[in-house]
């Protein structure tokens, strides 16, 4: 059994249902019951495997990691209650007050937030990089360097980097690399091929298939040796190879309540088993509106990586099966934007990616309200830039949308 969409459907459950249920059910309850006091002490420790409490672990959450764990080949999934939850619990889970951290700018809103804000004020030093510059990635590795992280495709900007180069030089230091996968998510991108060592994503996005839920995922890929890491010494005394596992559920995703409910972890399974059908048509979509909106006079500029125009064609072919379902235009200013905008009748105005609805948005006024104009002009993000989370509709008919709110 190889075949993605076969193994997406095809996980077993660790333990058949009891009344021969073919998916398996929302268990939606906190607790579990055992027949004897030894029993729950067993399960406890870790002697027997069970569920004891839905904040720790609950069957239709971990049957949506199994699904997850199978479909990656991974040591292991946490699934999270938000893709946010997934990197705060990843990233707290490796540094301590006096680390740093290495990673860039262009980050999604509340990622950058938390790098500029909340880490700083725990004590935790971020060094901000051009990740395409491999001498300044370099300079700023040395001992105190607890990871590096980046997106795959930055949004909006829809920026690229080498993957494998990265992860290269962050492994010659001694550094694991994470990276956010949200906008090529498994399907589409090989993460342990190109060497990320940890892989953080919203399961909210392409995983929910059509925005039914919020959701992340952390899965780890067993290929950093985490016996050096000082942080991690307790956790690898008791779990050796799955130290940052050990760490990052018992203590971080425990200590911040960061549950995935059982309810969203059954719509994000029903996701999963189509999302290779809906990114494949996402993905067709976008690249065929991308080019033909590369044509269109009435539009200052147009990105997407796959265009051959794209600095980040040839890197971007060689990591991914297609390079992800978000194009950015941009038109003269804000005026020109919104009226634009508003002027869609079957593109919808919304903030989320990856819905099986194409979705309009703009990240200056939406996605990054907290930073400064000079902040966002360094970052390419201007007032009349539009990010397109392009769904899977007929293609026609989003020519037809585009074409008639673009015109006079
Ligand atoms: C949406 C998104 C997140 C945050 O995920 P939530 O599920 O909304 O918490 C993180 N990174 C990227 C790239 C995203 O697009």
């Amino acid at each position: 059994m190889n075949g993605f969409i076969t193994k997406a459907l095809h996980t077993r459950a660790r333990v058949k249902d009891a009344n021969g249920a073919l998916r398996t059910p929302i268990y939606e309850n906190a607790a579990f019951e055992f027949d004897t006091a030894e029993d729950i002490d067993d399960v406890s420790i870790g002697k027997s495997i069970g569920h004891v409490y839905t904040r720790s672990s609950n069957p239709t959450v971990e049957n949506f990691e199994l699904s997850v764990k199978n479909l990656t080949n991974s040591l292991g999934v946490i699934a999270l209650g938000s893709g946010m939850a997934a990197i705060a619990t990843t990233i707290l889970s490796l540094v301590k007050a006096g680390d740093s951290v290495i990673t860039t700018k262009y980050l999604f809103g509340h990622t950058l937030a938390f790098f500029q804000n909340t880490l700083p004020s725990l004590g935790v030093n971020v060094k901000f990089v051009d990740i395409l510059d491999e001498k300044e990635v370099e300079k700023a590795c040395d001992k105190d360097v607890k990871l590096i992280f980046f997106e795959s495709i930055s949004n909006p900007q829809l920026q690229v980097a080498d993957i494998e180069k990265l992860s290269k030089l962050s492994h010659s230091y001694g550094i694991p690399l994470v990276v956010d996968t949200t906008a090529t998510p498994f399907y589409m991108f090989e993460a342990k091929k190109f060497g990320v060592d940890i892989e953080v994503l919203s399961s909210t996005k392409f995983i929910s298939g059509g925005g039914t839920s919020v959701g992340g995922l952390i899965i780890e890929y067993g290929s950093f040796d985490w016996k050096k890491t000082p942080n991690l010494k307790p956790n690898y005394d008791k779990a050796g190879h799955f130290a940052f596992l050990h760490k990052a559920r018992k203590e971080i995703f425990q200590g911040f309540g960061a549950v995935l409910s059982p309810h969203n972890a059954y719509l994000q399974t029903l996701g999963l088993e189509t999302m290779a059908l809906r990114i494949d048509r996402a993905c067709e979509n976008t690249l065929s509106l991308a080019e033909w909106l590369e044509g269109k006079k009435e539009i200052k500029s147009v990105n997407y990586p796959s265009l051959k125009s794209s600095q980040f064609y040839d890197i971007s072919k060689k990591q991914f099966k297609y390079a992800g379902s978000i194009l950015t235009i941009e038109l003269e200013d804000k005026t020109a934007a919104y009226r634009f905008m508003n002027r869609l009748k079957i593109i919808r105005r919304a903030t989320n990616l990856h819905d099986n609805k194409s979705l309009i948005v703009s990240p200056y006024f939406v996605i990054y309200p907290f930073n400064s104009h000079e902040e966002k002009m360094a970052l390419n993000i201007t007032t009349g830039l539009m990010r397109l989370s392009v769904g899977i509709e007929n293609i026609e008919d989003l020519k037809e949308d585009i074409e008639q709110a673009l015109g006079v």
